[in-house]
């Protein structure tokens, strides 16, 4: 049994007169990582306060509901898909009351053992609220026999295994916990201001950006950094493992303003493009992205190969969630509402369409499509990943196996199904050299290679 978390953001300020604001600014920066619901809970004269709701950050919250998140110290959660039950508990941060007051945790990942941790809990007498993994954590700390916070942590982290950043806040503290694999990010930054200075924890560096916080460095795999008004310091609780960061975040999941493991997320994306080029030439007079997802490795398969980039399509970035379709029925209507072609640019012209990755293939097919209905001759796909063949168990929101088409089908067959003239991807070596850096060496690429670094409990 699977208890979906999916990508998510996680966000915490320690010490700053307008803590919720801060926060608010930080999940709005991490939107991209869950778009499902948003919650905000501050530190109030040790009281956790709390707003949560679906939708967008700009809808959950309004500014009476900052107002009333008073406090110094907050940290918040973006939950991505709709795949988990969509219970309102489920809603992150979760709050409880612990031994020694309220805490509150936001948490990026999944734990893979969760059924059987849930299953020893609820034999011990637990109850629990939802049907989230997060929950788990607070109950094994809840039980152990320390009046420590930070000794409970330490000892009840090793329990869980899988994949967890998360941030944590107790009366006095805010901390930040990764898993011993660092399969998610989550990084550490300083923010000076009139009142002194505050640490801040987030997924990506994106949201440093937006509130002037300077990176200071990762969290590392097996830390649990922690922040008082006794100063900072750090604990790490388990043995040091070889690090497996998700290649992923690189593919896809990540801003490509923010760095993640050690290197920008730009950069990897356009050199991916690079390696598609050097490893899968081909003849064209124009390369295209699929935007935005494609565009930087588009970028770099242009500069590698010497054909011209150009915007083929124009995303419509103004989307909601649902909208009203013709009663007549319009020559692939779903897919013009976001991505338009342009004419001018694809008429009678040899395409390179660049896209970061393949799932099922029903993007693709539409968009080749699409391409040749506006009159290209030829279309290449290039996908700036290798072939997506395994589902994730680390918190990326990935179908099961069976309808990965790259996990079932071979590439002439998917070639033919999507209607492309070529179609080649980056090989599992090109996508581990364009990621690597001075710092990271070693990935989870479970989603390309099939090889997962624990047990998935599938
Ligand atoms: P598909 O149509 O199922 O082949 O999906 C491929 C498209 O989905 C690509 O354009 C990717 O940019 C995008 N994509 C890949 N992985 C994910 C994910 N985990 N969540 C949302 N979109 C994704």
């Amino acid at each position: 049994m699977r208890s979906w978390q999916d990508e998510c953001a996680i966000f915490g300020i320690w010490n700053h007169p307008e803590a919720s604001r801060m926060v608010y600014l930080g999940l709005y920066a991490l939107q991209h990582r869950g778009q499902e619901a948003s919650g905000i809970v501050s530190l109030y004269e040790k009281m956790h306060l709390e707003h949560k709701g679906f939708g967008l950050v700009a809808d959950v919250f309004q500014e009476e509901d900052l107002d009333r998140l008073k406090g110094t110290t907050a940290i918040g959660h973006n939950r991505y898909s709709t795949t988990g039950e969509n219970q309102k508990f489920n809603i992150q941060p979760l709050k409880a009351v612990l031994f020694n007051g309220p805490v509150s945790l936001a948490h990026n990942g999944n734990i893979v053992n969760s059924h059987i941790l849930r299953r020893e809990l609820q034999a011990q007498g637990s109850i629990f609220q939802g049907t989230n993994d997060t929950e788990i954590l607070l109950h094994l700390v809840s039980r152990n026999p320390s009046n420590d916070l930070i000794e409970c942590l330490k000892a009840e982290l090793p329990k869980l295994e899988g994949a967890y950043s998360m941030v944590m806040m107790s009366q006095t503290a805010m901390v930040g916990m990764r898993d011993p694999y660092g399969f998610r990010p989550l990084v550490l930054g300083k923010l000076k201001h009139d009142s002194g200075m505050s640490w801040v924890l987030a997924s990506e560096t994106c949201a440093f950006d937006l509130i002037g916080a300077e990176f200071v460095r990762e969290i590392e795999p097996g830390e649990i950094f922690w922040c008082d008004e006794n100063g900072a310091y750090t604990v790490n609780f388990a043995e040091k493992k070889t690090p497996r960061p998700c290649v992923f975040e690189y593919v896809y999941f990540a801003r490509p303003d923010s760095r993640v493991f050690g290197k920008s997320v730009y950069e990897v994306r356009k050199e991916l493009g690079r390696q598609l080029a050097r490893e899968n030439g081909v003849d064209a007079d124009i390369v295209i992205p699929v935007p935005d997802s494609g565009v930087p490795a588009a970028l770099g398969y242009s500069e590698a190969s010497g054909i011209p980039f150009e915007l083929g399509i124009i995303r419509n970035h103004y989307i909601g969630r649902t909208f009203i379709e013709p009663k007549q029925s319009i020559r692939s209507f779903g897919v013009k509402i976001k991505l338009n072609p342009q004419l001018a640019i694809l008429k009678n012209k040899r395409v390179v369409v660049v896209d970061d990755s393949i799932v099922r293939g029903t993007t693709s097919k539409k968009i080749v499509g699409l391409i040749r209905q506006f009159g290209a001759k030829e279309v290449h796909m290039r996908i700036a990943a290798p072939p997506t063949i395994s589902p994730c168990f680390y918190g990326v929101d990935t179908p099961k196996k069976n309808d990965l088409i790259a996990a079932t089908t071979s590439l002439e067959e998917i070639r033919e199904y999507i209607g492309a003239d070529s179609l080649a991807y980056v090989s599992n070596e090109g996508l581990l050299k364009a990621s690597q850096s001075e710092t990271t060496k070693t990935f989870c690429d479970a989603c390309f290679s099939e090889t997962y670094p624990t047990p998935t409990y599938d």
